[in-house]
């Protein structure tokens, strides 16, 4: 049998175990044409077929409604932090940034650098651990808002997005197809996959056809309009990435869609919670109401226990508990293909621990 461990990793995360052995099967003669996957061409039949269903699931399973365009491209979320101002301030105007984490305050540190972004709000004081209460007031000339849905580090997450009367533009890297998206809230909604839905290197863009124009001073690889009249097949695209995210979204259809990891995301997430707040060991800095669902943070009661906490894990088969490097103590990373029973293991682990480490 294959050794498989609990995998609490941030990203690039856990996929299914079903949908990384359906990839060996097929990896040395895809569909029977004696090639893999990873040698044919982007513009062959074959592939075309992968990528245009892949397009089709992404739209379906989030139930995006027509007017919106799903975008397959490169350079992942980072790329994003760069075409968002890029497209959107192209005629000038301001941008409107909630900085509610390290995610969000790299994307307004990459506005800051093509126009006038200005951020509206920071949890920086209360070290990332909470999001506003209500929407802060928009700049003059303001042509975006701009949210991160989870913060993966510091483990922040918004219930419900904010109502603007500006197109609203939603990092959902970290909690993406966990849960459902209000679509008319929404202008654009994108996420590296890495985090929840493939190997890393690609982003899922839905962006609001209305949106997409080009900008004849923006490089053009750059806007949203090349790639929107390409279909994402402007350049050579990742392949083995969009390949994987297709069979990543079939499992997602066949498990119950999102309803169902909405749902698991939920009782996952609460059982820890449920657990930390109970301890008198263990402990959360972020409210209840912002907890994230997907990444949950906590600490120990000092940070030499966080560190033994996380070796030890480590050495009874949990990888990927250490906290990120900026903030330290503990982070489990619950992502869709990340079991309850993995959960419940880790629970037991932590019990263990904190008998032996009192
Ligand atoms: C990981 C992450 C990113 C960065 O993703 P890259 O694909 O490495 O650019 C951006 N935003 C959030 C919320 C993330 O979790």
């Amino acid at each position: 049998m294959t050794h498989r461990i609990y995998n609490f990793t941030a990203g690039p995360c856990t996929l299914p175990l079903a949908v990384l052995e359906s990839a060996r099967a097929e990896l040395l003669d895809f569909q029977g044409c004696g090639m893999s996957v990873l040698e044919i061409s982007h513009r062959s039949k074959r592939f075309e077929a992968v990528h245009e269903e892949t397009l089709a699931l992404a739209q379906e399973l989030l139930a995006a409604p027509a007017d919106f365009q799903p975008l397959l491209l490169a350079g992942g979320a980072h790329q994003q932090f760069d075409m968002i101002p890029l497209n959107l301030l192209a005629d000038g105007g301001s941008a409107a940034y909630i900085n509610s984490g390290i995610w969000a305050e790299k994307a307004l540190k990459e506005a800051e650098r093509v126009g006038d972004a200005r951020e509206i709000w920071t949890g920086r004081d209360s070290g990332f651990t909470t999001l506003p209460d209500a929407l802060p007031p928009l700049p003059a000339d303001c042509c975006y808002l701009y949210l991160t849905s989870n913060e993966t580090i510091s483990g922040v997450q918004y219930r419900d997005y904010p109502t603007a009367a500006v197109p609203l533009v939603i990092d959902a890297s970290s909690d993406y197809y966990t849960r459902a998206i209000p679509w008319e809230r929404c202008a654009i909604v994108y996420g590296g996959v890495q985090k929840n839905l493939a190997p890393a290197g690609l982003a899922l863009v839905f962006v609001r056809r209305d949106l997409i124009k080009d900008h004849p001073r923006v490089p053009k690889f750059l806007t949203y309009a090349a790639h929107a009249a390409a279909n994402s097949l402007y350049n050579t695209p990742p392949t083995w990435q969009i390949y994987m995210l297709n069979k990543v979204l079939h499992w997602i259809k066949d498990s119950g869609g999102i309803a169902h990891f909405e749902a698991e995301s939920i009782n996952k997430s609460g059982l820890l919670y449920d657990y930390i707040d109970c301890s008198n060991y263990y402990q959360s800095d972020v409210p209840p109401a912002c907890r994230s669902r997907t990444n949950v943070t906590f600490r120990t009661p000092s940070p030499e226990l966080d560190t033994r906490f996380w070796q030890e894990a480590e050495r009874q088969g949990f990888a990927g508990l250490k906290g990120h490097k900026l903030l330290g103590g503990i982070r489990a990373s619950l992502y869709n293909a990340m079991p309850k029973s993995g959960v419940e293991a880790l629970i037991d682990y932590m019990q263990t621990f904190a008998a032996k480490n009192a």
